[in-house]
């Protein structure tokens, strides 16, 4: 017996079920770089050259340990340019006589593998990703007879079944399962993200930034500079100097905003976590840990160990509990083109712009940009479902279609229905206003609803409403909202619609 073993550019961790009870003296773990894959949305080039560099860096510490490794790089000129092309041609060559796999984040990929054993006929096991701390089986016993998934109650679970922040006699650290009353501040005037380590290139990273930039410099985004950590060893680093420096403040300003400061005190790992560098348990652990040392106060590591062992988890809970149908989806029937801004061409709407900018120089913008500013942007215009997933997908270095899919689709545009989110996460300019600095730089005018220089999310926002009320209006986390809406006068209510009409019109021309 010997076992091609694939493992995929988000699988680099060395407790990956495919990598277990490796036989040396048969088996081959396989990586490859594959054109398919790299380009099938158009990555931000800082996205590939991480996941290359990475996967190098991977391959190369198993080498080290005396597994036989085949690595083929994306320039080499057998490569097929797909995993089933190259999975052919490994078998071929080392006459495996089995394929072993992890299972993979995307039902696209998982259903070619699943291919795989007719079309090259040869048995492929496909073994359970057990760096999730929620198998399949236990979202779905979670999730069996409930009318509402809400992700409180899943997280409450997870605490339970990992005993994070849980005292002796079983009741929450603090006596409250959320802290986020005490979260979620707007800027201080004048802050400052605290820095950032920036890691030393290798030579393995520069041969690789060469190589992304010969063939990718057409995709959207900045490739250098270029500071991400390619390895276990740096991506622990990072999560070092989160936890001793940025945790204590995680929460306070979670939510904020501020010009020229992209990542404020959130923690950046999650490129690392998804492809497999740093592992969710540990992460989890390691805040609690802080707390209980007095380094860090409840109200940040609750809120952050929320976010990765709540969030993280049930985000992957839905993606594979709805697939495929959920793909499908698009409740509000959002079809507007993707405005060209998104792909950083100019607009007026100074909070839109600095999100995109951050992205492009990044492939990283944090969450509420994500979500209230982008996100916010797109459900209010009722921008294409398909093309808002796919624009998420491409230009973050974190994004595979497991987790991107239900915050795209679920989170931010409420195109599943409600699953993931209880209400819209609509918002007009004084959300916005609140939660950063942005306004102050914008030629639009938070606190104007109409006119020329009135801000453009705040008619859009009503506009939104009323276009969905059938579906909103006897939402009950929404009592105020149509109520404000009744007591505008008829006129106001017509200038509104107006003015969204008009904002709709100027995005559609590029000129908003
Ligand atoms: C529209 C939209 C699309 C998104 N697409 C992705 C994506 O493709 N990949 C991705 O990893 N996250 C995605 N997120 C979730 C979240 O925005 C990112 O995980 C976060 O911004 C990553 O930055 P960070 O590591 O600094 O996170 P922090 O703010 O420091 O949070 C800590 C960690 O919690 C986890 N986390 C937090 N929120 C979520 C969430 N909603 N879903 C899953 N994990 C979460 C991440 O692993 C993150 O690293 C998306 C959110 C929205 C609203
Ligand atoms: S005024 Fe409106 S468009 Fe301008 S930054 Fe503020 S919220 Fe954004």
């Amino acid at each position: 017996m010997s076992a091609l073993r694939l493992i995929l550019a988000d699988q680099l961790s060395e407790s990956l079920a495919s990598l277990q009870e490796i036989d040396k003296a048969h088996d081959v773990v396989m990586l490859c770089e594959v054109m398919e894959e790299a380009s099938y949305v158009p990555h931000h080039p800082k996205k590939i050259a991480f996941l290359f560099s990475a996967m190098r860096h991977f391959a190369a510490e198993l080498a080290a340990c005396g597994v036989p490794v085949r690595y083929v790089k994306l320039d080499d000129v057998n490569n097929t340019g797909s995993f089933s092309g190259e999975v052919q041609r490994a078998i071929h060559e080392l006459k495996s006589s089995t394929v072993v796999v992890t299972e993979p984040g995307e039902y696209r990929v998982l259903e070619m593998m699943k291919g795989w054993q007719k079309t090259l006929n040869i048995p492929v096991d496909i073994l359970p990703d057990t760096r999730f701390l929620a198998t399949h089986a236990e979202f779905a016993a979670w999730a069996d007879g409930k009318k509402q998934l809400r992700m409180e109650f899943f997280y409450r679970e997870m605490r339970k079944n990992y005993s994070i922040l849980i005292e002796n006699s079983g009741k929450p650290t603090g006596g409250d399962w959320n802290y986020d009353k005490d979260n979620r501040k707007p800027p201080k005037a004048g802050m400052k993200s605290p820095p950032r380590i920036r890691h030393k290139k290798s030579a393995i990273t520069k041969d690789v930034l060469a190589l992304v930039n010969e063939r990718f410099s057409h995709h959207f985004g900045m490739l250098e500079p270029f500071h991400f950590a390619v390895t276990r060893e740096q991506a622990l680093m990072e999560l070092d100097h989160f936890v001793t420096h940025l945790l204590p403040n995680f929460g306070d300003y979670q939510d904020a905003m501020v010009a020229g400061e992209p990542f404020l005190y959130h923690s950046l790992i999650s490129s690392y976590l998804n492809a497999g560098l740093l592992l969710p348990l540990e992460i989890c652990q390691k805040a609690e840990a802080a707390y209980r040392a007095g380094k860090a106060p409840l109200n940040a590591v609750e809120g952050f160990i929320r976010q990765i062992l709540g969030w993280r988890e049930y985000i992957r809970g839905i993606y594979w509990h709805f697939m495929p149908e959920y793909g499908e989806r698009n409740m509000l029937n959002a079809t507007r083109p993707l405005p060209k801004f998104y792909w950083g061409e100019p607009t007026h709407m100074f909070c839109v712009a600095e999100a995109v900018r951050h992205t492009r120089d990044h492939a990283y913008s944090h969450h509420i940009q994500r979500l209230m500013i982008t996100g916010n942007f797109a459900l209010l215009a009722g921008l294409d479902v398909k093309a808002v997933q796919k624009w998420y997908l491409a230009v973050y270095s974190d994004a595979y279609e497991w987790v991107e899919m239900p915050n795209t689709l679920g989170m931010a545009l409420f195109g599943d229905g409600g699953v993931v989110a209880s209400k819209p996460y609509a918002a007009s300019g004084k959300y916005i206003h609140r939660m950063s600095n942005y306004c102050e730089q914008c030629r639009y005018d938070p606190d104007e609803m109409t006119g020329e220089t009135a801000c453009p999310f705040n008619a859009l926002y009503w506009d939104f409403l009323v276009r969905h009320e059938n579906i909103f209006r006897g939402n009950q986390r929404m009592p105020y909202v149509f109520s404000t809406w009744d007591k505008f006068a008829p006129e106001k209510q017509q200038a509104i619609r107006k003015q969204a009409a008009l904002s709709l019109q100027k995005m559609a021309e590029g000129t908003l």
